[in-house]
């Protein structure tokens, strides 16, 4: 039913998808809020304190009933200000105390333009906190063994405590071996195979969670959100978004389903959540009669959709339809301004966390 109520988040609008999507890489309203999970505004603490709430965390609101008829918004672009000043002040105590800063070494191989503006964006984000940024920009047609190189140069550079791998990487190259070179120590997108690993054990921790799973967990315990419990979705298993988002959801002591291209009945599985986390790159996905009144939705999707109304004639929308959800959610991440800004945020923590900890410096 809900596809064929004219919407912004209509077929027509999804099917305009512009082409660089990258794998970047209404419905009827008969739903009457009946359940809601009340958020606190996030308050600031300091990122050591916030990676140490991190684990523990597993609620700290209960679910209560409500009648409010539109969603609160989760500002991830307020909450990752607050991170960033949080982290600029620790760097500042680190580097007084010490005479450290902690240092991140990005490796970007080809010309997208799109990966371009991430690098530039990371090093923007670095400068502003005080993390010294080292950048080796590879031209496409590299040999793996040229980023091997520079990867064991990063891993046994002591100013360095963090490596990133820019993605995708060209086709040639063996993505997975590149992952695999970098140092556990030091593997700050925590895409090592360790690092999930850890992940998804019992009782062991990872050295560092993946950066846009570890903000929507953020921005869920930022604004208080009850997870323990609770029931949860997730939309899309990849590696570096739905798998470790699911994970951290069950660490967190949720109960989980996993939806992907092959489940059989997405919206009914989606509609019996408390907590939807989106991560699909299919604009507009989740309708709103895929969400149960009161749940609280973060959409990870970031999808370039057509609009001759907007001077660079696309725009950005999620994998949530947010004119239909923001009606029947008790909470929602906007796209931009939501999940995106946390995913730097996070990056710069764990970069911050990777250098007290080759240092010693609580
Ligand atoms: P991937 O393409 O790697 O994974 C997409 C997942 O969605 C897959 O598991 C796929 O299932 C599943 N899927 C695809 N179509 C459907 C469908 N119709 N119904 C149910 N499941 C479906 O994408 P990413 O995880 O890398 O990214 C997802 C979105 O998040 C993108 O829009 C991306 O741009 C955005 N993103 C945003 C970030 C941020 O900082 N805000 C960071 C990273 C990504 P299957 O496994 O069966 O193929």
């Amino acid at each position: 039913m809900a596809s064929s109520i004219l919407s912004d988040c209509s077929s027509s609008a999804t099917a305009r998808l512009l082409p660089f999507h990258r794998k970047l890489h209404t419905q009827d309203f008969r739903f009457h809020r009946s359940v809601s999970i009340p958020l606190r505004p996030p308050s600031p603490t300091s990122s050591r304190s916030a990676a140490s709430r991190f684990w523990s965390l597993s609620a700290v609101t209960p679910v209560a009933m409500t009648t409010d008829t539109s969603a609160k918004l989760i500002d991830g672009k307020m909450v990752a200000k607050q991170i960033k000043d949080e982290i600029a002040g620790e760097i500042a105590k680190m580097k007084d105390a010490i005479g450290i800063v902690p240092g991140l070494a990005v490796i970007l191989v080809g010309a997208r333009k799109d990966s371009q503006t991430y690098v530039r964006n990371k090093k923007k984000a670095c400068e502003a906190v005080g993390i010294k940024s080292y950048e080796v920009h590879l031209p496409e047609d590299s040999t793996e063994e040229e980023v091997l190189k520079h990867i064991s140069g990063f891993n046994d550079d002591p100013s360095v405590h963090g490596i990133l791998v820019q993605l995708p990487l060209p086709r040639h190259m063996n993505e997975q071996s590149i992952l695999n070179a970098v140092s556990i120590e030091k593997d700050v997108d925590g895409f090592h195979p360790l690092n999930i690993g850890r992940l998804a054990m019992q009782g062991r921790e990872p050295l560092f969670v993946p950066c846009t799973p570890k903000g929507c967990m953020e921005l869920l315990h930022r604004y208080a959100v009850d997870i323990k419990g609770k029931r949860a979705v997730v939309v899309g298993r990849s590696n570096i978004v739905g798998m470790p988002a699911a994970l951290l959801l069950q660490k967190a002591n949720a109960t989980i389903s996993i939806v992907h291209s092959y489940t059989k009945n997405p919206e009914e599985i989606t509609r019996q959540a408390d907590i939807v986390i989106a991560a699909v790159g299919v604009a507009n996905l989740v309708r709103g009669s895929w969400i149960k009144p009161g749940a609280v939705v973060i959409d990870v999707g970031i999808n370039p959709i057509d609009d001759p109304e907007s001077p660079r004639g696309y725009r950005l929308v999620g994998d949530v339809c947010y004119e239909e959800v923001s009606k029947i959610a008790s909470a929602i991440t906007p796209v931009p301004g939501g999940v995106g800004p946390m995913t730097i945020a996070m990056l710069l923590s764990n970069t911050l966390d990777s250098a007290k900890r080759i240092h010693n410096f609580k």
